[in-house]
Parts: C-alpha cells; structure tokens; sequence
C-alpha cells in the first residue's frame, strides 16, 4: 500500500507541476515565434517602387492569367490581398512607407494599371492609405460586398479585378467628395513624379528625334529626285 501512494505521489504531486512548466515554457516559445513571425510578415510588406513607368496588362491579358500564374507573379502578401480579398494589417510598414512618400501616381500591383495619385490622397487617420477619389476613374470599380455581417462597397482594379479595399461615403472628411477610399497600400505600386516626369521627357526627345530623321529623311530624297531630274536633261 505504502508503495503505491508514493507512486500516487509521484504521478500526482509532481507530474502536474512538470506540465504546468512545460505548458509556460510552450506559451512563452509559441508566443515569441508568433511576435517573430508578425514581424518579418510586416518587413515583407513593404509598397514596390518604380524606376519606370510600368506597362500595363490588358484586360484580355489579365483574365487570360490562372490562379497559379498570379501566385508566381505576386508576393505572397500582394496574392492575398488582390487576388483573394485580404487586408494588410493596420499602421503597418506599408501604411508607414505610403505616409513618407511625396508626389507620384498609385498603380495596381497586379496589372500595372494608374489607379490613384497622390493629389487625391489625404490622411484619415485610419492606419490605411486614404484617397478621396481615384486618379483614373474608368480604371476603378466597386461592388456591394456583404461578408464578415457588413454592408460594404469593395474597390477592384477594373483591369485585372483585384481587391484594393473599400469605399466608405459621407463620414465628414472635408475633402472635395467626403469619400475615404481606404486602400490596402500592398495593392499598389509607387510611381514617383520624377519617374513620370522623365519618361514624358524621354517620349518628347524620342519624338523630336523621329521628326528629324524623317525630315533628313526628306531632304535627302528631294535631293537624289533633283538630280536625277537634272541627269535626265
Ligand atoms: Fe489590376
């Protein structure tokens, strides 16, 4: 009898205090891990910046494209939230990335289609990017979205159909449209005004380049067609 009650003891007095320990120790791993995790999730999810003006897709283009093929040519976090509807977490590295940046234009992610500017863009204070309109309106449409036991209007790319955010009206914000298109900023890419600017210049110069050959082009056939002319007599 003696034998088993220091058995009993054993397994009941001790064991439990064993698994109490263990059991905190798991907690605090599995709770550092996730802070790690959460962590490299948000230095991940920064806004792409673009050296060149992007060439968009078509929509042809866009709807050709399989599930498979937008996960290869998406980050993971740009798949969730275009192609499946996520939401980037608040106040995040993005949200802190679209706050520092100056003038530019907002493309989509997924099609490289002009979306929003910075001209519309507007601090609402609701830890996402904030447009009160699009840039280009025929590129942006919505759709009443009704998940999660919410009336809502969701935003898409009118190009590719991803998912940028939502759209709330008549909140108070005293913008030319009281709109807050509240956007996951990891649906977009930066095109600085410098990077515009430089292109149109470039398109500019290649188109004064053309003129002058086609001009010289002439010259040079007027020529040869005189003297040809004068031979002839
Ligand atoms: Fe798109």
């Amino acid at each position: 009898m003696v034998r088993v009650r220091i058995e009993e003891s054993v397994i009941w007095g001790y064991t439990p205090s064993i698994m109490k320990k263990g059991f905190s120790l798991a907690l605090v791993v599995a709770l550092g891990f996730g802070i790690f995790v959460y962590a490299q999730e948000d230095k991940k999810s920064g806004m792409p910046v673009a050296k060149e003006v992007p060439k968009s897709m078509t929509k042809e283009e866009a709807a050709k494209l399989t599930d498979e093929e937008w996960k290869k040519r998406l980050t993971p976090e740009q798949y969730h939230i275009l192609r499946k509807a996520g939401t980037e977490r608040s106040n995040g590295q993005v949200y802190k990335e679209f706050k520092a940046q100056g003038g530019g234009s907002y493309y989509c992610a997924g099609c490289n289609t002009e979306l929003f500017s910075s001209k519309e863009k507007f601090d609402s204070h609701c830890g996402w990017p904030s447009f009160y309109d699009p840039s280009k309106a025929k590129n942006v449409k919505t759709k009443v979205d009704n998940s999660g036991f919410m009336a809502r209007t969701e935003v898409l790319c009118a190009v590719c159909d991803g998912h940028l955010g939502h759209v709330f009206l008549g909140e108070g914000f005293a913008t030319p449209t009281d709109k807050r298109f509240c956007i996951n900023g990891t649906s977009l890419k930066f095109v600085p005004v410098e990077v515009v600017e430089a292109a149109k210049k470039a398109a500019v110069e290649k188109g004064a380049k053309k003129e002058e050959a086609k001009e010289a082009g002439e010259e040079t056939s007027s020529k040869s067609t005189s003297s040809e002319v004068k031979g002839g007599e």
